[in-house]
């Protein structure tokens, strides 16, 4: 019997993430279909989301539940898995490239000894994975030698994995918390303004210095709830006020990879593409019409935005 493959499913807001069904797509284009897929899920009362990941899994799936794995705390995620990698000794761990998966990823690669191969868009024949670099000017793909290897998803990249076949089975481990244990005191959600998760919305709508003010992103707000999208910004919005850093998209904020990605008052600052280029459709609004943003843009708009937004929002209401 071969090596498993595991994924470690993530949970966010009491549901399971999109990223560990794209993390489980993963496995299979890299390992094939005939292999030994397994996942854990790790969290404090996930009985139904165990039972719904078995259903994509088709495998085992490790349940690890207790109260003081409500939230994400490092030395208790590990203390949850390490006993299952050391019994299971994986051929792969997948993960979402995520905040909680970029932490726990090269902690279970130490563990194994294994390789690790970090923000992976896509899979080719003979498990080449490939990732972008220089702040996605440039590819590479790569590939491990020898010996386990951990992958880590980016968002939005690996289509989801469909429901197995037939469901799989939910095996319940046991957690002993590690004695130094320190417990979260309190659990901070900032606002990312718009009630869409930005790493994995289909649509983003991102508002930059031109927006002028914290009020100038209502017109935004407002398209992005006609049509079901997430908020994000420009580092130049953040560094002004006029949002949290919570939304902040780029090379020093988050990456996303949406089918649509609208730039509004954004002038398209290298460190700004690294975090957005890679979307499938890019629109640009912007009343400068050299705004280096247009020379990635699929679709232009040389206008004001609080022209252009409004009026976008009253079209696509009619939908
Ligand atoms: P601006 O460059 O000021 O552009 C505003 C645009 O709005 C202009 O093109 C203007 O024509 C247009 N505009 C104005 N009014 C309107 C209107 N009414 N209607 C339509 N258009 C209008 N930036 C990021 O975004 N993300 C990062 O992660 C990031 N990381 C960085 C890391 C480093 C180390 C450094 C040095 C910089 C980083 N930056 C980052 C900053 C980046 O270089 C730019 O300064 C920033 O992206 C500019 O933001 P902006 O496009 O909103 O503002």
């Amino acid at each position: 019997m071969s090596q498993p493959v595991l994924v470690i499913a993530e949970v966010r807001g009491g549901k399971l993430r999109q990223v560990s069904l794209e993390a489980l797509q993963a496995a299979r284009i890299a390992r094939g279909e005939g292999a030994d897929v397994q996942a854990v899920i790790v969290g404090s009362g996930i009985t139904a989301l165990a039972a719904e990941l078995a259903g994509y899994v088709g495998g085992k799936v490790h349940a690890v539940d207790h109260p003081e794995l409500a939230s994400y705390n490092a030395p208790a995620y590990v203390q949850a898995v390490k006993g299952l990698l050391e019994e299971l000794r994986p051929a792969r761990i997948y993960l979402g490239h995520t905040a909680e998966g970029r932490d726990l990823a090269p902690q279970l690669a130490a563990l194994l000894g294994a390789g690790q191969i970090s923000d992976v868009i896509s899979i080719g024949e003979g498990e080449l994975y490939k990732r972008p670099v220089y702040a996605g000017k440039a590819f590479e793909e790569k590939r491990f030698l020898s010996g386990s290897g951990v992958v880590t998803v980016r968002p939005n990249n690996i289509p989801p994995a469909e429901p197995a076949a037939a469901p799989g089975e939910v095996v319940d481990r046991d957690y002993a918390p590690p004695a130094d244990l320190r417990s979260i005191v309190r659990d901070v959600l900032r606002k990312a303004g718009g009630k869409v998760d930005l790493a994995e919305a289909k649509i983003v709508i991102s508002g930059g210095r031109g927006v002028k003010s914290a009020d100038g992103f209502k017109p935004l707000e407002e398209l992005a709830d006609v049509l079901g999208a997430a908020v994000g910004a420009s580092r130049g919005a953040c560094d002004a006020g006029y949002c949290d850093y919570a939304l902040q998209i780029g090379q020093t904020g988050k990456v996303v990879t949406p089918e649509v990605y609208i730039a509004c008052g954004i002038s398209g600052a290298i460190q700004h593409l690294a975090g957005m280029s890679q979307s499938r459709v890019i629109i640009a609004i912007n009343k400068d019409p050299e705004a280096p943003i247009f020379k990635v843009a699929d679709y232009g708009i040389v206008g004001d935005l609080f022209d252009v937004v409004p009026l976008l929002t009253e079209e696509f209401r009619k939908v």
